[in-house]
């Protein structure tokens, strides 16, 4: 166990040098004090969680004081936002403080976000709110506990700092920790920018450091691209395996490594609902919760054109093409284990389907279905779960499919089968109300909510005694909340 002052720097993207990021220093906020920490992150960087209820944390996570080995810098990208390129973004409120090294050799980049304006700020005045800092915070280690990947948080500060937007607000920073924070909007800065010297420099940086063992293959460069499709496919097939809407996939949201990256209007589906919008400024719902599929190769394309300096055009789209067959596979083989079943076969996919028009025509909701469809042996389940849709005949209809396709599945007990589905069917979900619960709560200097709920999240799969009251539908209040995108 390390103290705060016992971290390994080694700022490698810093010393990539100025056309990469800018030195900026973290502008502090006033009263700092912790929020909440996730120890699992805090182990990460080998640091004992009894630091983060230390004066000095909040002081140093809210920008007061930095470790003499940081280097914090605002790095340079740019991206598509909305289909549409905007030629400069880069980190307008968050600093990459440093790259720590943990006893373990891994080594992540810590990332301050709302930490004052940086020269790509625009018109943004640098900060984050508390509501859009508690939200981050919750959802990346809740993810992480799901199995999806993500970037991580570390903690959230809260202060006293006032910040504008629809309201007067409170600032708050969040220290986010990931092995890299280079986006594809990296790649498409250099290219646009036409400064192929630097292109290179970052396309070796990210191969050494991200994809060494794409070096083994004849075209390195064609090799990453591959790694980062077959990334994305497995990512977005997860997320739509377990219901999570991302809502503002522009390509400078997307991450290099293929994890969760970015939150702001995101939401994990209540009631299964293909057409789902989250972000209530996406009025043509391009980032709707079916749409993200296709997103997800528009992206990467976004992403091999920034790439035709190295890579032919042909292998590029040779290699795109993967990404639909591989995403359907894992989604399909996500989904085969979330009905319980272990073998594969060819109307396993029509199953599936048939299943969730049934759940968007009566509005059930998607998590609680699996997880109580796994409570009870297949002919039980169905016969306990039919009341939740309207269409009776219809859910009958499948429901003989089911039962006739679990009986073919193979041989096992009830708990057997409740073991192998409660382990992939998760009961706890970060729904929008319960989020907007704990920030309520933290808005008036109450942090106990939040932590409790990140304490619940981070076992998702695991029954927890007490707890029964975040593993609820929504009340009426929390079904349709519309989340600000202004953080
Ligand atoms: P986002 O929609 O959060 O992914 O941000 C898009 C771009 O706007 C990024 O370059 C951010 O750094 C920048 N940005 C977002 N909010 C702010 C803010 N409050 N102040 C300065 N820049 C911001
Ligand atoms: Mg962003």
């Amino acid at each position: 166990m390390k103290a705060l002052d016992e971290l390994t720097f080694d700022n490698r993207f810093a010393r990539l040098g100025d056309a990469f990021s800018t030195h900026v220093l973290p502008e502090p906020l006033d009263a700092p004090r912790l929020v909440v920490a996730s120890n699992a992150a805090m182990a990460l960087l080998d640091l004992d969680p009894a630091v983060a209820e230390t004066p000095v944390f909040a002081e140093l996570f809210g920008g007061h004081t930095l470790w003499a080995e940081a280097e914090p810098r605002a790095m340079v990208y740019s991206g598509h936002q909305f289909g549409g390129y905007t030629p400069q973004l880069g980190d307008g409120r968050g600093l990459l403080l440093g790259e720590v090294y943990n006893e373990a050799g891994e080594h992540w980049d810590l990332h301050l976000k709302g930490a004052g304006m940086t020269p790509y700020s625009r018109m943004g005045d640098g900060r984050a709110v508390l509501r859009s800092s508690i939200r981050e915070f919750l959802a990346s280690e809740a993810l992480h506990a799901l199995g999806i990947p993500s970037s991580r948080a570390l903690c959230v500060i809260g202060s006293d700092t006032p910040v504008w937007r629809e309201k007067q607000e409170r600032g708050a920073m969040v220290l986010r920790m990931a092995p890299s924070h280079i986006r594809f909007g990296h790649f498409e800065y250099f290219y646009y920018t036409k400064k192929p010297e630097q292109q290179a420099i970052l396309a070796e940086h990210v191969l050494n450091l991200h994809y060494p063992e794409c070096r083994e293959q004849p075209e390195p460069y064609l090799a990453m691209f591959r790694e980062i499709v077959e990334r994305n496919a497995e990512l977005i097939a997860k997320w739509q395996a377990y219901g999570f809407c991302h809502g503002v996939m522009n390509t400078d949201n997307m991450s290099i490594l293929g994890i969760t990256f970015d939150f702001g209007p995101f939401a994990f589906l209540d009631d299964f609902d293909a057409h789902f919008i989250c972000n209530h400024s996406d009025h043509e719902g391009r980032y709707s919760f079916s749409n993200q599929v296709p997103i997800g190769q528009w992206n990467l394309s976004a992403l091999a054109q920034a790439l035709t300096p190295f890579i032919s055009v042909d292998a590029l789209k040779e290699t795109l093409g993967l990404y639909l067959p591989l995403y359907q596979a894992n989604y399909l083989d996500l989904m085969r284990r979330r009905m319980g079943l272990t073998t594969a076969e060819d109307d396993d996919q029509k199953l599936v389907e048939r299943l969730l028009q049934l759940m968007q025509n009566s509005g059930v909701d998607y998590t609680l279905f699996f997880r109580r469809l796994g409570d009870e042996s297949a002919a039980l389940a169905v016969a306990r779960l039919r009341d939740d849709f309207v269409d009776l005949a219809g859910f009958d209809a499948w429901a003989e499919l089911y039962k006739a396709r679990v009986a073919r599945d193979g041989e096992y007990s009830e708990e057997q089968r409740r073991k192998r589905m409660h382990a992939v069917n998760p009961l706890y979900i970060l729904r929008n109300y319960l989020a907007q619960n704990a920030i309520t709560a933290a808005e008036s200097g109450d942090y106990s909510e939040v932590r409790r709920l990140h304490e619940v999240l981070s076992k998702p799969f695991g029954e927890q005694p007490g707890m029964e009251q975040y593993a609820q539908r929504p009340p009426d209040w929390g079904k349709h909340l519309e989340i600000s995108c202004s953080s």
